[in-house]
């Protein structure tokens, strides 16, 4: 990922590498991956670009864009208005969707208030609703593992809402109304614990021999790359620290990994929520990661904060290389169009001002390819 390892070149050459204060050193231990993942920064990207493109127009979005209270705070800083309802938006005015994902149903309540829309729906969410539609068209029942009040499940859940029913853990189960046992589904919430999921899908497996799997894992790569560092890494630290928001459901998930290893862990939004007193020694072996919505400039904040304090070395694991980008979505390129840029113009945004640059520093965006 790109920018992963520059923080630990930067906050090593700040702090000192090696530097010590007393004892022995601790040790930083940063994975990759971790961070942003495709779908996060194509929705930072288009809140970014759709400032660009309307200025002096007030902008909404339905929702946190993404699970990050720094992230929503910045751009709420640029004038970016957060709702929970379409009627907070005025009739006409320009919305972005979430990284989430919608039901039908805000679809059209937007239409009928002549919304002008930008979806930022992870495209791998956007999967997980085709499916969805696709097997409710087939005569599926479908079974979907999640959290029920989380807005990805919802936002599925609206797809096909005669034929789905969420299942959050095997005490559902027995619950469930089945109509033919072999006209059933199960589909999974992208950010899910793949250790939860699993027990999950087991027991739906057992108590419904026939059931489907989806074509694919539902659970996306980026959730599934930084639990795998998390398993593999987890066992030879002392603690973990997951920089991410308490809503960030692939945050949490993080942490439970941790302890399902034996690693004890906390969830923190930045530095100032380190609790030095989780440090006892001051030489621990800290394994630092961060959620899919958390920017790197706080993970270099904590970095900073705990060499700072205890003095120390930073170690970086390569886990797994990620090259995923996802597209600009085509609300965005429809109004880069009218508006006379050419959408190809974006394909690289590296090199030019944006806020997401200013915001994150570290954190170079590699999406905006446009097809
Ligand atoms: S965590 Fe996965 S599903 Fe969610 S935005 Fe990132 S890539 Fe998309």
């Amino acid at each position: 990922m790109p920018g992963c390892g520059r923080v630990a070149t930067e906050v090593a050459s700040e702090i000192g590498r090696g530097a010590k204060v007393k004892g022995m050193p601790m040790r930083v231990v940063l994975p990759n991956p971790r961070g942003f993942c495709a779908g996060v920064r194509m929705a930072v990207d288009v809140i970014d670009q759709v400032l660009e493109l309307f200025p002096g127009e007030a902008v909404y979005c339905y929702h946190e864009i993404v699970h990050n209270k720094h992230v929503v705070g910045r751009f709420s800083g640029k004038g970016v208005v957060f709702v929970e309802s379409l009627d907070e938006v005025p009739l006409g005015g320009i919305v972005v969707f979430s990284a989430h994902g919608i039901s039908p149903a805000v679809r059209q309540h937007a239409a009928s208030r002549n919304l002008r829309t930008i979806d930022a729906t992870c495209p791998l969410v956007t999967k997980v609703h085709a499916e969805a539609i696709r097997y409710a068209r087939q005569g599926y029942q479908i079974l979907l593992v999640g959290h029920k009040n989380h807005q990805e499940v919802v936002g599925t859940f609206g797809e096909a809402p005669d034929a789905t029913q969420v299942v959050e853990s095997p005490e559902d189960i027995p619950h469930l109304q089945i109509r033919d046992d072999r006209k059933l589904v199960y589909l999974t919430q992208t950010t899910l614990s793949t250790d939860d999921a699993e027990v999950v899908i087991g027991a739906l497996k057992k108590a419904f021999p026939h059931i489907k799997s989806p074509p694919s894992s539902d659970i996306c790569y980026a959730t599934t790359n930084r639990q795998v560092a998390v398993r593999q890494l987890g066992p030879s630290c002392d603690i973990t620290l997951v920089v991410g928001s308490k809503n960030s459901s692939n945050s949490v998930r993080l942490t439970e990994i941790s302890q399902n290893v034996g690693t004890p862990a906390y969830l923190i939004d930045d530095a100032s929520e380190i609790n030095w007193s989780w440090f006892p020694r001051g030489d621990e072996r800290v394994l630092l990661t961060a959620g899919a919505s958390a920017p790197e400039d706080l993970v270099a904040g904590v970095c900073r904060a705990l060499l700072a304090k205890f003095g120390g070395d930073i170690e970086v694991a390569q886990v797994v290389e990620e090259s995923v980008e996802f597209a600009a979505p085509g609300g965005l390129r429809k109004a880069m169009i009218e508006r006379g840029i050419d959408p190809q113009s974006r394909r690289f945004i590296v090199e030019a001002p944006s806020i997401s640059r200013e915001l994150y520093g570290a954190v170079p965006l590699t999406v905006g390819a446009t097809k």
